[in-house]
């Protein structure tokens, strides 16, 4: 697996990437950077590439893909018909971290999409990831780049700690950390109302302020109609459990919480390092959107570290937060320590 770093400059993009391009053509798998997080991609048509990815992930094979494009052109190859207000939320959303899921047309393989009738696809708004589709010529089936349930990588180590001796995945292209750092908001459109099938990193408010649509986000039909979701996932190695008050928590039991990793707000950081400076704190930032960006970071590295258990603090479940508390609660199991 080699490395193609963009960190520095994007210049001659194309000749550093076509290397990358050429190992998706042969039906290798490249990772992939994305303003969400990484993305282990194959091409979507290619049965025994995206079989690579369920392998090298151990994902089950019930668990369906999200499909990637470039041009809103590309769309056609995937689905057949989309009505108005389909239309209108790739017109308002595309690109961006908004998947749709949307009935498929038969020349998508069922590998993809765990045989439903149905296909999720997104645009991705990095500029970088969208090239690399053009220069492939074919949408990119691409999870997450993280070994199955654990948690999403967003930086190189991330990556390499999970698939640095693989032989399926040819290049990784790194750009960096990604703006957003949480998955995309995936809505069904199948049927009218939409419904919610995961909350992302864009908000459902947003989506109805700008479209007026009704919206459901009812959690029934969530495993019914997306078959990968789980109660744990995106989950770090060491026991995790969720905290709503976290300083009357380490007030209550100072002494207990030396070796634990509190993962929290940088401004409970500061007060627990007042309370007792053995328990090791690890800020995810102020505002859920530094939140967002930097909770699947903060979780890996707590999980890199020695310490005895992750102590996660909760945010508040509107607009982001959303978001945010679903990683957060998968990620502890939704474990609670009160
Ligand atoms: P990820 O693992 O982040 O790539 O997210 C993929 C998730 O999208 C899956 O776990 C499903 O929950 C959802 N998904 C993908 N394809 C479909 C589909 N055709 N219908 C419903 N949900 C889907
Ligand atoms: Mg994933």
């Amino acid at each position: 697996m080699k490395v193609i770093d963009l960190t520095k400059n994007t210049k001659d993009l194309e000749s550093k990437i076509l290397p990358a391009v050429y190992a998706i053509k042969k039906g290798d798998l490249v990772i992939i950077p994305t303003e969400t997080v990484y993305g282990l991609a194959a091409d979507c048509f290619s049965v025994s590439a995206v079989n690579k990815i369920f392998l090298v992930k151990k994902r089950p094979y019930r668990d369906p893909l999200i499909v990637h494009i470039s041009k809103k052109s590309q769309l056609s190859l995937l689905v057949d018909k989309i009505d108005h207000r389909v239309k209108k939320l790739i017109d308002l959303f595309w690109p961006g971290p908004l998947t749709l899921v949307l009935k498929k047309k038969k020349i998508v393989p069922d590998i993809v999409t765990s045989c439903l009738d149905t296909v999720a696809v997104r645009m991705p708004e990095e500029k970088i990831t969208r090239k690399f589709i053009d220069l492939c010529n074919v949408p990119l089936a691409a999870p997450s780049a993280n070994i199955f349930s654990r948690v999403s990588a967003t930086d190189l180590p991330h990556i390499l700690s999970d698939f640095k001796d693989n032989s399926d995945i040819k290049y990784v292209i790194y750009k960096g950390r990604p703006k957003y750092g949480i998955e995309s908001t995936i809505l069904d459109c199948t049927d009218y109302p939409f419904k919610v099938l995961r909350f992302g990193a864009l908000e459902i408010e947003e989506i109805i302020k700008k479209t007026n649509f009704k919206i459901i986000e009812s959690k029934n039909f969530k495993l019914k109609k997306a078959p990968g979701m789980y109660k744990k996932h995106y989950a770090p190695l060491k026991k995790t459990f969720m905290v709503k008050d976290l300083l009357k928590y380490v007030e209550k039991n100072k002494n207990d919480c030396s070796g634990d990793i509190i993962v929290c707000k940088n401004k409970t950081a500061e007060i627990i390092k007042k309370i007792n400076k053995n328990i090791i704190t690890i800020p995810y930032g102020n505002t859920l959107e530094e939140i967002s960006k930097n909770l699947y970071f903060c979780l890996r590295l707590a999980d890199s570290i020695e310490g005895k258990k992750i102590l996660i603090e909760t945010v508040e479940n509107r607009s982001l937060g959303k978001a945010i508390m679903d990683r957060i609660k998968k990620a502890s199991a939704g474990k609670e320590i009160i």
